[in-house]
């Protein structure tokens, strides 16, 4: 078994609670290592995210990140739109349902199976990132990040099942699947990677206090339905997830 030690930095001072509910980026890459990958990423990843495309692009993928960090403010805008019905809601099946059909209750754990609590998000780690091969897309095409792209037959179904050899193998240069599976939280994301071991670092400082704090300050729709169920919400949807040596 690998065991991935935190990274130091976590080892002499706790991380500032701004860096791990996404309120800041002063942990980021400079803009330039940004354009080059597709996106800004935690400033650790970027090496490790080099190595893994090189390595894609013997295969002839080119991989890309279409989505790295995310800030607390647009993944509060992602939300309060899906509360607030302006961006579709879906079942675990990627189909839209019908909002006011259900309870307050209801809605915040469907929203929470494709989207985070703002402040519980990985991307606002900068360590976790939503891939594609730009030379699979076609023209023109819009990304969606719905299983159908993603599966075996999709169009990017070939780079994921490169990667899943290359995970297995541990040639990922540190990269894994934190939503492989359905394990009740959040649904399966193959476009999803995380780099271990960054991550684990952020993961072993989030607390469910940290995350209290925050939603109690924020301007979140279903706040108090949140508040209420925001234990059983770290433990099934922020905690519960696929490993680097699962
Ligand atoms: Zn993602």
């Amino acid at each position: 078994m690998v065991v991935f030690a935190a990274a130091p930095h976590a080892l002499r001072t706790p991380m500032d609670p701004t860096i791990l509910t996404g309120r800041t980026e002063t942990h980021l890459c400079a803009p330039a290592d940004a354009e080059d990958l597709g996106a800004p990423v935690h400033r650790d990843v970027v090496g490790p995210f080099r190595r893994l495309r090189e390595e894609a692009a013997r295969e002839g993928f080119d991989l890309r990140i279409l989505s790295g960090f995310r800030g607390f403010d647009r993944q509060l805008s992602i939300w309060n739109r899906k509360c607030g019905g302006e961006l579709a809601v879906l079942d675990s099946t990627a189909v839209p349902l019908d909002i006011l059909a259900l309870s307050e209750h209801e809605l915040a754990f469907a929203i929470l199976r494709w989207s985070a609590l703002p402040g519980a998000s990985r991307h606002h780690w900068g360590t976790d990132v939503d891939v594609i091969d730009a030379a699979a897309r076609p023209d023109g095409y819009e990304v969606e990040f719905v299983p159908e792209e993603v599966d075996s037959g999709g169009m990017f179904g070939p780079l994921h099942d490169w990667l899943d050899t290359r995970i297995a193998a541990s040639g990922s240069f540190g990269f894994f699947r934190p939503y492989d599976r359905d394990r009740g939280g959040v649904a399966p994301e193959r476009w999803h990677l995380s780099c271990a071991p960054v991550a684990a670092a952020f993961m072993s400082e989030l607390t469910v206090d940290v995350l209290r704090d925050t939603v109690r300050r924020a301007d979140l729709r279903l706040r108090d339905v949140v508040l209420e169920h925001l234990d059983e919400i770290f433990e099934r949807f922020v905690v519960n997830t696929g490993s680097p040596h699962a």
